[in-house]
């Protein structure tokens, strides 16, 4: 895609601080990171967000998702990890070219995760419309 920002990074006509490249993934360094050592995984291929990508594609950015992160929360000392996908502008997505976040956390880096509902919708009425969904065919 000759628009879209991480096609060029990948192709090398932006610039990037990569971390891994393969035949089917590059990862690199967030330029705008969330806590230090953000890092995005993304698939070669041009895709909008993860459900338009290969199942191949997936698990190989997973597979290097599974290497790197574990070496990116060593390096920066960190305690633990984020690994995350936006799907869609109102879940956050900004660049719309498939990519995982990795986002090494430590104790008391001022990150929060969503908080529960309040008050919690009615989980059984919620349950059974879920399921009626993932029942029906296509
Ligand atoms: P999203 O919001 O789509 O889930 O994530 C996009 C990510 O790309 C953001 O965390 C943003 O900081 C990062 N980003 C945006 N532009 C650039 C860029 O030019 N270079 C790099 N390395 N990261 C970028
Ligand atoms: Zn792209």
């Amino acid at each position: 895609m000759s628009d879209c920002l991480f096609c060029k990074i990948i192709s090398g006509e932006l610039p990037s601080r990569k971390l891994y490249e393969d035949d089917s993934v590059v990862a690199f360094l967030d330029i705008f990171p969330a806590v230090t050592g953000h890092t995005l995984v993304v698939p070669k291929a041009h895709a909008e967000n993860i459900f338009e990508s290969s199942p191949l594609d997936l698990k190989a950015v997973m597979e290097v998702v599974l290497e790197l992160a574990p070496k990116i929360q060593s390096a920066v000392g960190a305690e633990g990890l984020n690994i995350t996908t936006n799907k869609g502008e109102v879940a956050g997505q900004s660049v719309f070219h498939t990519h995982v976040h990795i986002l090494p956390r430590k104790e008391g880096d001022g990150r929060e995760l969503w908080k529960p509902m309040d008050p919690v919708p009615d989980l059984d009425a919620l349950h059974e419309k879920i399921i009626d969904q993932i029942k029906k065919k296509g």
